[in-house]
């Protein structure tokens, strides 16, 4: 073996798909992380889901302080794994104008303007000045070209105590009315509610029949493959997490799909990868560098339990 064999770093990369292994060699000088290894590939990722807005990123756990904030470091750790863009999910109006000002601090990010199901009892007090709020925020943005799409909006039947079906149903249906006038896409949650969901998005579209242009998203996916098949029939991608690829039933599904409609995302802060998932045996997870309990934390460290964008290369 001469010297420059001995400082090359091979990492094997399994593929959830097909089931097909690889192995790579990169030709660096190690010893290094699978993490960075899988960054030193060249691939570029576009996280297209982070909740950068979550108080968690600026060192509050339930209302407590822990740490200083720290995204700028979540960010760098991002942009030194690969990540090329990421969109900045909006909850409700004043989570999407601090995913707004966010997205406005680099090119590299952008957001979306929408109302969470479980928010949307926001709408009850004055339904028609909020969606007028929500309308000019979105157009307002997507002019600069940082709002990308509406949402996330949709529907959750596992957290009704938050809002009412009812509720739900009505402004979601007000925020396809908001995406379709704006001519944005729609990035959509949907929890136990994907016969409603898809019912009303093929009321509100129309079938697929020859329309071309893609409508939007059903993000952090963990229904069945009939059910994605049916979204991705209308015109919708599937967005991809830690959440969808928890249990084998999980993978089924994500095997069933075609790559071109699959999204990737992390939710972060959460749905983080766990060893215990479905997943690890294709991408075994190693926590990301230095990784401390929120209470340790220091600068540069990451935090257990709280997921962050540069964990996008396990979602491959
Ligand atoms: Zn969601």
């Amino acid at each position: 073996m001469d010297a420059a064999q001995s400082h090359r770093n091979r990492i094997s990369i399994s593929c959830i798909r097909c089931r097909g292994n690889r192995e790579v060699v990169i030709n660096v000088e190690g010893p290094y992380s699978k993490l960075q290894m899988l960054s030193m590939i060249g691939r570029k990722f576009i996280d297209i889901g982070a909740n950068l807005t979550d108080p968690m990123f600026q060192g509050i756990y339930n209302g407590s302080p822990k740490h200083e904030p720290d995204i700028k470091s979540v960010l760098n750790r991002a942009w030194n794994a690969g990540l090329d863009k990421i969109i900045v999910t909006g909850g409700s109006l004043d989570d999407c104008k601090d995913a707004l000002k966010i997205a406005r601090g680099d090119g590299r990010l952008y957001s979306t303007v929408g109302v969470h199901p479980t928010r949307c009892g926001d709408f009850e007090n004055d339904p028609e000045s909020l969606l007028e709020q929500l309308k000019q925020l979105a157009e307002d943005g997507s002019k600069e070209g940082k709002v990308v799409a509406i949402g996330e909006c949709g529907l959750d039947y596992d957290r009704l105590k938050f809002c009412s079906k009812e509720t739900q149903l009505k402004y979601f249906e007000k925020q396809l009315h908001l995406a379709t006038s704006l001519k944005l896409p729609l990035f959509l949650h949907c929890r136990n509610a994907a016969s409603d969901l898809i019912d009303i998005l093929t009321k509100h579209f129309g079938p697929k029949e020859d329309r071309r242009e893609l409508l939007g998203v059903v993000h952090s996916f963990d229904g069945t493959s009939k059910e994605a098949a049916e979204i991705i029939n209308l015109g919708f991608c599937i967005g991809i997490n830690g959440c969808s690829l928890k249990v084998e039933g999980n993978l089924e599904c994500v095997r069933s799909l075609p790559s071109s409609h699959i999204l990737l995302e992390t939710d972060s802060p959460w749905c983080e990868p766990r060893p215990t998932h479905a997943w690890n045996c294709f991408v075994p997870y190693q926590p990301l560098p230095s990784q401390v309990k929120k209470e340790k934390w220091q600068h540069g460290c990451t935090i257990k339990g709280r997921n962050e964008p540069a964990n996008i290369v396990y979602v491959i």
